[in-house]
């Protein structure tokens, strides 16, 4: 195929893509397993793209249910191969791309020829035992492989370079033998969104072009609009990829020397997962059988409690271990974070269940000793933490986040409030939280840092309880952590304090001695700690410790 570079003329302009990357497309071949509304977008995007030849394989027919996401199919092509169907719409839009249709399963004897003829292939199939064959015989023959899955709103791409990164059975095992191939709620525009992430990690891996999500998760929840990037690590043995060697270099590496961009391995999280996340976990199947065995096999490389689970999973012993309720009592201002951060630890230990106590950290180190039923306790204040340890009820509270204040004004800014000196003014009503809880201590360091006294119209119990009063208008501003005015969102201003003047607290957590479930009260505290936790608190505003 010629390149033309009037039609390619918009994206030879990328920076690091180029003549050469156009041409390193246009002579490849990618092999689509499973056109429908994932697997089309995939195609479409790489045909416009300029790729040489597409491989098409599908079983099957176009069914009317088909129609809200395979737009590739229209009505007329009801009861008609979907491959075929496939094919004519790609031929009318992209005339230069070449289209192989074969209407079959992925299966040992007939799939492997076409394969080594290809330089990645996008998985989009709907079940797993499919895709794990695809992903043995892409091991086996040192095919790369774009992976890419979604369920309802949600939806996941990785890249698998055999032998150089973690595998699908690294990360799933033998799969989900509940899952249900033809039983998944699909939103048209979520197939399509996946489809399109795969035609890209596809054009990354052929050309050289961008970081290809190597050894690392991509998951979104498209309903929440919560997007994270999670670290994978191969299994050493895993039943399909141990020792297996790694891809020939020559597959993939860029002909000439062109730039390629940064590693983009962070977390992007706007906003924050809502509880009923949690009810849905439930009911998820592909995408929670993988997001856990990420977070068991994966994303917390560097975490003890990742590493045994591993070895726990390999041997099926994991839900003996880690199962049941944990009570976690934590600091307010964690709360958000918090929300998020369970249901991705429930979603990976199967059968745990996390019951939280959230609350001013003073309240909570008197409740606990007090004799209450916790398991583990998060506190916003170092202090507080301690009274826990001095009573015998924790041993090494680990410090995982830190956290600085910032003024809250409602959003139309009443009082007009611009610096931290104006909440020293009569006129303007301030809330603060009591000096006995970390917020309100905080808050006090930083009028002391600026030389201000500032009289609060009300002292409230916690963070949530100034930001409530700022919310409703009844006051003029709040001085809360900076996590706060994030998670509110529209409903309130932040005003930032400059750094000079800002004060922080820092974030302890400890498996209580007296922890009713130590083994999951042991896995969560490791799971705040680990990178995955880490992410999930950053995104919400908190800093490293
Ligand atoms: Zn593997």
């Amino acid at each position: 195929m010629t390149i033309s570079a009037g039609t390619y003329a918009r994206q030879l302009s990328l920076p690091g893509f180029g003549v050469a990357a156009q041409q390193r497309l246009a002579e490849s071949t990618v092999l689509i397993a499973g056109i429908g509304g994932l697997g089309g977008a995939t195609a479409t995007y790489l045909a416009a793209a300029g790729v040489g030849r597409l491989v098409l394989f599908h079983p099957g027919r176009l069914e009317r249910p088909d129609l809200n996401r395979q737009t590739l199919m229209t009505p007329s092509g009801l009861g008609q191969l979907r491959v075929d169907c496939a094919a004519e719409a790609l031929h009318r839009h992209y005339p230069n791309v070449a289209v192989v249709a074969v209407p079959e399963p992925i299966t040992a004897d007939r799939t492997p020829p076409f394969l080594v003829q290809s330089d990645v292939v996008v998985d989009a199939r709907h079940n797993f035992p499919e895709r794990l064959l695809l992903n043995r015989l892409c091991v086996e023959l040192e095919v790369p492989m774009v992976e890419a899955a979604m369920n309802g709103a949600e939806g996941q791409v990785s890249v698998v370079r055999p032998g150089q990164t973690a595998c699908l059975a690294c990360r799933y095992g033998d799969g989900d033998p509940g899952w249900e191939p033809l039983g998944f709620s699909v939103l048209g525009a979520v197939s399509g969104m996946v489809g399109c992430l795969a035609a890209i990690e596809a054009i990354k891996v052929v050309t050289g072009w961008g970081d290809p999500l190597e050894d690392q998760l991509l998951t979104f929840d498209l309903e929440h609009m919560i997007f994270q990037t999670l670290r994978t690590t191969r299994d050493p043995s895993c039943p399909v990829c141990a020792g297996s060697r790694p891809t020939p270099a020559t597959r993939t590496a860029p002909a000439a020397a062109e730039p390629v961009g940064t590693s983009a391995a962070t977390t992007k999280t706007p906003t924050m997962r809502p509880l009923e996340r949690q009810m849905r976990q439930s009911v998820l199947t592909l995408t929670v059988a993988a997001t856990a065995g990420l977070l068991l096999v994966g994303c917390g490389a560097s975490s003890a409690t990742s590493r045994s689970s591993t070895s726990s999973r390999t041997t099926g012993s994991r839900s003996a271990r880690v199962s049941g309720t944990i009570n976690v009592f934590a600091a307010a201002s964690l709360k958000q974070a918090f929300t998020t951060l369970v249901a991705q630890f429930e979603a990976a230990h199967p059968g745990t269940k996390v019951v939280f106590n959230f609350g001013p950290s003073s309240g909570l180190a008197t409740q606990i000793t007090q004799g209450a039923p916790a398991d583990v306790f998060a506190s916003a204040s170092t202090k507080n933490m301690g009274q826990v340890v001095t009573a015998g009820q924790a041993v090494s509270p680990k410090k995982f986040a830190s956290n600085v204040m910032e003024i809250a004004v409602p959003p139309k800014n009443p009082a007009n409030v611009t610096t931290l000196s104006d909440l020293a003014k009569s006129a303007v009503k301030v809330a603060l939280c009591q000096v006995a809880v970390p917020c309100g201590v905080t808050a006090e360091k930083v009028f002391s840092n600026a030389k201000l006294t500032v009289t609060p119209v009300t002292q409230e119990v916690d963070v949530k309880a100034v930001l409530t009063k700022v919310t409703l208008g009844e006051v003029d501003a709040g001085v809360v952590y900076v996590t706060d005015v994030r998670a509110a969102g529209s409903t309130v201003k932040g005003i930032q304090i400059p750094t000079f003047l800002n004060a922080s607290t820092l974030y302890p957590i400890a498996t209580l001695t007296r922890a009713p479930n130590k083994a999951t009260a042991t896995a969560f505290t490791d799971y705040v700690l680990s990178p995955a936790g880490a992410s999930v608190l950053s995104a919400a505003g908190f800093a490293k410790p």
